[in-house]
């Protein structure tokens, strides 16, 4: 086939499945209910005051990889902020979330390893599988009798590793890491934690760990990423000394690429002492969640909430959530139509965020145009 006509022809499928994608620019008069900027960190003024005072000193770009050139002393302030704030011994800081998942899980894995995998983890996490040389193994959606039954039949030489989001990006619910890290000390497994959107509202903010009341230890990873309640660009991984030093000589999307911008990794920082310091917008933002949940309900939508801004409203199919979309538009309000292979079949939804900068008039519109349609 002509590389055009590939390209036509699997477009015009995407498009006869409602499934076609377009990037949008949203302009300011839109109400947006589709950020994961929960804490509503990222046009921060404060940050961007400091930013200001202190641009004479940062460089524009990194320079090079970390290994080479590119670890500028702001990215180990950083570290070191993040590894105090999770009370881990260690962290690194690296380009993105997607690039912490696919270069840790082919770092720290080997044939005959075994990856025990929720079945609705993250795409970063199911690429990062791929990219490894071990066997995976999905468990059921935070089903840990699953997960113990399959740990349990299988035997290996090799290590195992059971990965898990913190908060599920599409669900909005939290995984029963007490439950889950029972069954990886009985097993002899190692526990990997991606927080990408615990960080800075479950457990006080620290995480979903701290909202079991577990500590860190040495067979717990916790991934997170500066990009959504830190409202900046990059990611973290948090774990002992001997991980991190490892991970520094072998995590490939560590070595191989540039360093982040200094100027991104100040941003960073600073957002994320705001987040450790200022409690009322995590606070804020869960007592607006739970009211539009509220309000939900009480119009007769059937919807769950897990005491985190990420509400589920699941339609099912594709056509009727474009409608919807489109529809809240016209009056607006931005609420993206999330659609498989982002979600499983059948499971098309609005996937609707509250972020503290929405206000409780903003709220209360959605509510009536959901209410209308
Ligand atoms: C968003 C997300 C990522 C990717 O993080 P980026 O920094 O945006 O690349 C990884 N894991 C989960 C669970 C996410 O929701």
């Amino acid at each position: 086939m002509e590389f055009k006509e590939f390209l036509k022809k699997h477009l015009e499928e995407i498009k006869s499945k409602n499934l076609y994608r377009q990037r949008v620019i949203l302009s300011r008069n839109i109400v947006n209910f589709s950020s994961n900027d929960y804490l509503g960190l990222r046009d921060n003024q404060k940050t961007k005051e400091k930013l200001l005072q202190n641009i004479g000193k940062l460089d524009l770009g990194s320079g090079a990889s970390v290994l080479v050139s590119g670890y500028h002393p702001i990215q180990q302030e950083l570290e070191n902020f993040i590894a105090d704030f999770k009370q881990t011994e260690s962290c690194i800081v690296v380009g993105s979330g997607y690039m912490a998942n696919v270069g840790l899980l082919q770092a720290i894995t080997e044939e005959d390893d075994l990856i025990f995998s929720d079945e609705l983890n993250h795409a970063s996490i199911i690429d990062g599988i791929r990219l490894s040389k071990a066997k995976k193994v999905i468990y059921k959606h935070l089903d840990f009798e699953d997960l113990e039954s399959k740990i349990k039949s299988i035997d290996t030489k090799g290590k195992k590793f059971i990965i898990t989001d913190g908060v599920f990006s599409m669900e909005g619910d939290i995984a029963p890491l007490d439950k889950i890290l029972e069954i990886a000390d009985r097993y002899n497994a190692v526990l990997i934690v991606d927080d990408a959107h615990g960080t800075g509202i479950t457990g006080e903010g620290r995480g979903t760990l701290n909202h079991f009341g577990i500590k860190p230890k040495d067979n717990i990873i916790q991934v997170g990423t500066l990009s959504k309640a830190v409202g900046s660009y990059g990611a973290f991984i948090c774990g002992t000394k001997l991980l991190i030093d490892f991970l520094v000589n072998k995590m490939r999307s560590v070595i191989f690429t540039t360093g982040l911008s200094p100027i991104q990794n100040f941003i960073s920082l600073e957002n994320f002492k705001l987040l450790s310091e200022e409690d009322y917008r995590r606070e804020d933002v869960l007592k607006k969640a739970k009211y539009l949940y509220d309000g939900l309900k009480s119009i007769g939508i059937n919807i769950h909430f897990h005491n985190t801004p990420i509400l589920s409203y699941i339609v099912c199919s594709e056509e009727k959530a474009l409608k919807i979309r489109d529809t809240l538009l016209e009056n607006n309000i931005f609420i993206q139509a999330i659609r498989p292979p982002t979600v499983p079949k059948g499971t098309s939804r609005l996937r609707i965020t509250v972020s503290h900068k929405n206000s409780y008039k903003e709220i209360d519109k959605l509510l009536e145009i959901i209410s209308k349609i």
